[in-house]
């Protein structure tokens, strides 16, 4: 049976739209769409199926302005990050357009054969099962390296940017791709069960929480199906002694408050060392408090309403907790609507909430250590490894942490940020494979060796 699925602007809560889930029977077609659509993207060569992206780059910079405001509609972030959010994303398709057929040509690796070399064979249908937070992004990102190397895809999306999936399947037909190489499924949870399952589909993609990762990753060991996760983080931001926060505190302030905290990447435990301890406060409340809220359509808000109702609850019980195991409200705290005020809590330990778990929302989480021993000690106790920032002037000493880092990323001096030229993946319960780069190709595909007497 149907389920209805409703979109909600979270900043008024008015409904934008309601829809149906699909059938069974829908999503069995969608299923051979996509196979019969394989055995014919499959044979494209690669420099046809490279040339979709600069049509592709084309739709979207034409319909940017629409894009955003959807995103902003369904999942209320300022329209400014929105509009940056699709031309990164405009970025990204660029990016693999330049270089994505050296990144898939044969790898000739010389051997006693006449020749012997690595070819890159797509693998089939895949599946994505992506979240709300950064609606297009999240999506872009896996579908254009996947579909380049002769993939075709589906799309699970997060219902509450069901518009959003919907106008990126029409933006893949209106850049001429081929029916069936990008669809998107409005499906239950046990219609996804039965998705993967399916030997049509040959791997998962998940961004998503840790729970989801479980429990798609559960499903798709039992039918022995490649995942990739990309799941939560809960990033330390080291600030050292000498740290110039003269010309870093918007970075750092952003680092946490981009998209109202909603972002696995944000820097969500600050760990200072008492050397700087004073100063970092003082700029950084300064900083955080001069954010400017409001209507998330108007270009000025610098910090808007979170995604949705339960999100904002769920912050609010992480903090209560924190607080009643001693932790310290410095600013924001309030609710107003689904707007959470951009909050900085201190004397912040191990065993907190606000330590220990992922806090979705503009959370700031703040230690104060003895020294820089201290630091890097508290920053890697998490089960999360998505990241670490360390702010410092001292390089070389910062270079001698590089191989002490467990995390998926490491910057220095710059909030951990994705980036189509690098590869982009947790370690820990932030999940594994890679997205991006030319990383990010090589996961859906068949690195198939072929050897010539
Ligand atoms: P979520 O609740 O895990 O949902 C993510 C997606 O998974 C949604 O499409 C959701 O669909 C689907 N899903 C969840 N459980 C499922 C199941 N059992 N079967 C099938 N589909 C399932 O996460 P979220 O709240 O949307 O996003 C926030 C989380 O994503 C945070 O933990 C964040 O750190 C993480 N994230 C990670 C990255 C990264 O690159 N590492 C990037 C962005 C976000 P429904 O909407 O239908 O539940």
């Amino acid at each position: 049976m149907s389920k209805k699925i409703k979109t909600i602007y979270p900043f008024t809560n008015e409904i934008l739209k309601e829809y149906n889930s699909f059938s069974d029977e829908e999503i069995q077609n969608a299923l051979r769409n996509s196979e019969e659509s394989f055995v014919v993207w499959k044979d494209e060569s690669v420099d046809i199926r490279v040339n979709f992206l600069e049509k592709l780059g084309e739709v979207l910079e034409d319909q940017k302005q629409e894009m955003a405001t959807l995103i902003t509609k369904e999942m209320g972030k300022p329209i400014q990050e929105s509009i940056a959010e699709i031309e990164k994303c405009i970025w990204l398709i660029d990016f693999y357009h330049q270089n994505a057929e050296d990144f898939i040509a044969d790898d000739l690796i010389d051997t006693e054969a006449q020749e012997s070399f690595i070819s890159y064979d797509p693998l089939g249908c895949i599946l994505a099962i992506m979240p709300w937070n950064y609606p297009f992004w999240q999506v872009m990102r896996f579908a254009v390296p996947t579909l380049t190397a002769g993939n075709t895809a589906l799309l699970k999306h997060a219902n509450n940017v069901t518009g959003c999936a919907l106008a990126i399947e029409k933006l893949f037909l209106d850049a001429g791709y081929p029916k069936g190489c990008f669809q998107t499924l409005l499906a239950t949870h046990e219609q996804i069960e039965t998705v993967i399952e399916d030997d049509i589909v040959k791997a998962v993609s998940l961004t998503g929480s840790e729970k989801a990762g479980k429990s798609i990753a559960e499903i798709a060991g039992r039918n022995l199906k490649k995942t990739v996760l990309e799941l939560g983080g809960n990033n330390a931001c080291i600030i050292l002694e000498d740290a110039d926060l003269d010309t870093y505190i918007d970075t750092i302030v952003k680092a946490r408050m981009q998209n109202a905290g909603q972002s696995c990447i944000a820097a969500k435990r600050f760990i200072v060392v008492e050397g700087i301890y004073e100063k970092f406060i003082e700029k950084f409340k300064n900083t955080v408090e001069s954010l400017q809220s409001g209507n998330p359509l108007e270009k000025e808000t610098e910090i808007a309403t979170m995604a949705r109702e339960d999100l904002v609850e769920t912050v609010m019980k992480q903090i209560e907790g924190s607080v009643e195991k001693g932790a310290n409200i410095l600013t924001g705290n309030k609710k107003d609507g689904n707007f959470f005020a951009p909050t900085i809590l201190t004397d912040v330990k191990p065993e907190m909430p606000v330590f220990d778990e992922e806090v979705f929302g503009p959370v700031a989480a703040v230690c104060k250590v003895k020294n820089e021993k201290e630091a890097y000690e508290l920053a890697s106790k998490s089960r999360f490894g998505l990241g670490t920032m360390l702010f410092t002037e001292d390089i070389d000493a910062a270079r001698m942490q590089i191989s002490q880092i467990a995390d998926g990323a490491f910057f220095i001096n710059e909030m951990v940020k994705s980036d189509p030229r690098l590869p982009f993946g947790g370690t820990k319960a932030s999940g594994y494979g890679r997205e991006l780069s030319k990383e990010g190709m090589m996961e859906f595909v068949n690195k198939k060796t072929v050897y010539i007497k």
